[in-house]
């Protein structure tokens, strides 16, 4: 039986340096990527406050406690990319031997704290944030990586249930492999054009598509984003469970604009809790790392919306398999 309240989904993809090595050093990065394990112990707490339940998308390397776990638990076929840049397995060489002398490619005592939380959901975001559409991989490459997910998570003692493709590169064939690997629902895009453009695509500019997805966080662009969740997964083995948006972090230069985001998350939030809708926000921790009260601050104030809608309309925190949970039982009958 469809449940006719609204659901309102947070997932987060948790990676440290591994989701952006091949775009700049840690050096670059440092104070954002320095703070994620207080950011992570900051958010279980807030959520707790508010009876959120929260996804978090984890990359399989930080379910290693050490470098020798990382290396034993790493798939046999590799992803054999063209540019070379993007493959992790090239860092191995480089980086230290566990959290207390590499925090930023080690994050075990933080992805435990989330499973003895138990209110929320360890998800997958690849074992070696894999890029699914990148030249020179291939598919039984991917299969070996998911294999490498499901082997480390089980010796972690969890079940791996959904997936958040790194960068958003997502197809078909992919999917399918992800479902025959246990996974059973994933986070898809926006329905809007500039989230769904090819980058490959002659169409495609880089910074006119970056300007409309930022100006789309503070003015309405292109509509809320939120979904009818049982009609768009009908016919699919694969729950979709598409974002509605990507929580920017706070902006110095952009502060003053601060409450037209919070204030179009929140029009989101109400349109999705009165239609019986899904609301899925997502963001990285690292994004927190920085202006960290600001960001918290700001949260907040979504968490005290959710809140009165909760009371309201009955609109439902959900982790992305308890969701997918029910749409398939709905499904089913
Ligand atoms: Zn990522």
């Amino acid at each position: 039986m469809k449940n006719s309240n609204g659901h309102f989904v947070i997932s987060l993809d948790y990676e440290l340096h591994w989701g952006l090595f091949d775009l700049k050093p840690v050096s670059a990065y440092k104070e954002n990527l320095a703070n994620v394990h207080l950011v992570i112990e900051r958010l279980l707490e807030l959520s707790d406050r508010y009876n959120i339940k929260l996804t978090f998308a984890t990359v399989g390397f930080l379910f290693a406690k050490d470098k020798e776990e990382l290396i034993r638990f790493s798939p046999k076929q590799k992803p054999k990319y063209i540019k070379e840049v993007l493959s992790p397995y090239r860092m191995f060489g480089d980086i230290g031997h566990d959290e207390n002398d590499d925090p930023f490619h080690f994050g075990y005592s933080s992805l435990k704290k989330i499973k003895n939380n138990g209110n929320h959901e360890i998800g997958t975001h690849t074992f070696c944030h894999y890029y699914c559409n990148e030249a020179g991989q291939n598919i039984e490459e991917f299969k070996d990586d998911l294999n490498s997910v499901n082997t480390i998570a089980n010796h972690f003692e969890t079940d791996i249930k959904s997936i958040v493709f790194p960068r958003n590169m997502i197809n078909d064939n992919y999917l399918e492999a992800a479902y025959h690997s246990g996974i059973t629902s994933f986070r898809g895009t926006e329905k809007a054009y500039i989230y769904n453009i090819d980058p490959k695509s002659p169409k495609y500019n880089w910074l006119w598509f970056r300007l409309q997805r930022v100006l789309d966080c503070y003015i309405n662009l292109t509509g809320y984003n939120t979904y009818d969740v049982y009609e768009i997964n009908k016919s699919s083995n694969i729950v979709n469970l598409p974002s509605s948006r990507f929580l920017r972090p706070f902006s110095k230069t952009l502060q003053i604009l601060e409450p037209l985001k919070l204030n179009r998350i929140k029009k989101g939030m109400r349109k999705a809790a009165k239609n019986n809708e899904l609301y899925h926000l997502w963001w990285h921790p690292h994004n927190f790392g920085k202006d960290m009260d600001k960001n918290f601050e700001g949260l907040e104030t979504i968490f005290k919306e959710y809140e009165k809608l909760n009371k309201k309309y009955g609109f439902n925190s959900e982790t992305m398999t308890s969701l997918t949970n029910n749409i398939i039982s709905a499904t089913a009958s």
